[in-house]
């Protein structure tokens, strides 16, 4: 199992910075003092903390800033790795000083999953978080959009016109990206995946280079690739349209955090969170008070604003700030409008609260792709209650629910707009 403290280490290291930060102890050290654990006992996970750029997951947001093999603002680099570093070892703090509390860590879909149950008695925790490790590295396996396995064996099926029998492990969650997609008017994609490989963003790490060309954008938005164009019959999977290629980074993390919910509870734990770069969702409670979740600010390394959450609740962000490059100081990012082949360039993160995780995450992004004028409808659309969505003005949208949600941390200069009621 991962040990946290090595890994915030390496990636000190990695980028130059350890001439503050070296040693454990130094680390625990600071940390103890400056979060006393019981006003930590959940941990705000809103920082994307990621070791590698994976089809699912963003890399390492905070720390991966461009193409550039440098930061783009170094000098601002070791405040962010101290702000990521304190506020994740809160997690690992609580589970040594709350004994109600287990805590445990690991890599998959290019993402740190982080998995806190509490109540649970640490042998049967422990063999719940196997459980749900060997469960993430699988589903990571299969879906993975360039990496060979069940989905790419699809694509290229699809791609030479041929009707394809889908694996098992893919066809329910073919079917639902599907059906979210319709829901979306087509804002949540999946099979644009020609389109995020011609961007870059199936490369990995980042390509340092040019735009792709703007030609050959130009086509691939005329071919149309449509879940329209796919007929699904028992396990059969056909698709009229040659340009069809499934990328489910948008959706297959969420997907993943409901079916590890669903062993969880058939373990019979019922108060736990699985968070899985940020994105989460959580049931139950923290003992005698609610789960308390932060939700970052995609311009600041710094809590934006929090939310408690009592019972079955996801919180996704979708954010310009997880993966991108720059060229001459124009912002790149990973979430395309399939509508014009280029990155939806008037949002910096849409934050969705619902139950289920894997709506919650077609919907940030499909709703990142909405922008400020649009998102309203779209989430009217796709059934969505709770909405966030930070344009790149810094005025912040949200609707009047979600407005009675969150609690605004002290100080944060916010402009608040609030739209109709959503339902
Ligand atoms: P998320 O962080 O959940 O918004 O997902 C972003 C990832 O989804 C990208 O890295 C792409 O792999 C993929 N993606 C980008 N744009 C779209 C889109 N409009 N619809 C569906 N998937 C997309
Ligand atoms: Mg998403």
């Amino acid at each position: 199992m991962l040990n946290f403290i090595p890994l915030v280490t390496n990636l000190l290291i990695s980028h130059g910075s350890t001439r503050n930060y070296t040693g454990k102890s130094l680390l625990r050290h600071v940390f103890f003092r400056v979060f006393p654990c019981a006003s930590v006992a959940i941990m705000p996970f809103f920082i994307r903390l990621k070791q590698y750029q994976g089809p699912f997951g963003p890399g390492m947001n905070l720390l991966r800033k461009s193409h550039s093999p440098r930061p783009t603002r170094p000098d601002r680099l070791p405040a962010r790795l101290f702000i990521v570093l304190l506020l994740s070892l809160a997690a690992s703090a609580c589970s040594q000083h709350d004994s109600e509390v287990y805590h445990d860590q690991f890599f998959a879909f290019g993402t740190l999953i982080d998995l806190t149950l509490y109540g649970v008695e640490p042998a049967a925790a422990r063999q719940a978080s196997e459980l749900i490790e060997q469960d993430f590295r699988t589903m990571h396996g299969n879906w993975h959009a360039w990496e060979p396995g069940a989905l790419t064996r699809l694509n290229r099926q699809l791609a030479d016109r041929e009707t394809a029998i889908a694996d098992p492990s893919i066809l329910p969650l073919i079917k639902e990206a599907n059906r979210l997609s319709q829901l979306s008017n087509g804002l949540f994609n999946p099979v644009i995946g020609e389109l995020i490989s011609l961007w870059g963003f199936h490369d990995n790490p980042l390509p340092i280079g040019t735009l792709p060309d703007a030609d050959t954008i130009k086509q691939l938005v005329a071919q149309l690739p449509s879940v329209e164009d796919i007929t699904i019959e028992d396990n059969r999977i056909s698709s009229r349209n040659p340009a069809v290629r499934y990328d489910l980074g948008a959706f297959a993390k969420g997907y993943a955090i409901d079916r590890a919910i669903e062993r969880l509870q058939e373990l019979g734990i019922n108060n736990a969170i699985v968070n899985a770069g940020g994105d989460l969702r959580a049931i139950g409670r923290h003992g005698d008070r609610p789960w308390r979740i932060g939700i970052r600010h995609p311009r600041e390394a710094a809590i934006l604003a929090s939310i408690e959450i009592d019972g079955d609740t996801s919180v996704f962000t979708s954010g310009d700030y997880e993966r991108f490059f720059e060229i001459d100081g124009t912002r790149h990012h990973h979430i395309i409008d399939p509508r014009s082949g280029y990155p939806a360039d008037r949002t910096a993160s849409v934050t969705v609260i619902y139950n289920n995780a894997a709506t919650a995450d077609a919907a940030a992004t499909a709703l990142f792709v909405a922008g400020p004028d649009e998102w309203l409808a779209i989430a009217r659309d796709m059934g969505i209650g709770l909405v966030m969505l930070i344009d790149t003005d810094g005025v912040i949208h949200m609707n009047p629910a979600m407005r009675s949600r969150i609690r605004f941390e002290p100080g944060m200069d916010i402009d608040v707009r609030l739209s109709e009621p959503l339902s």
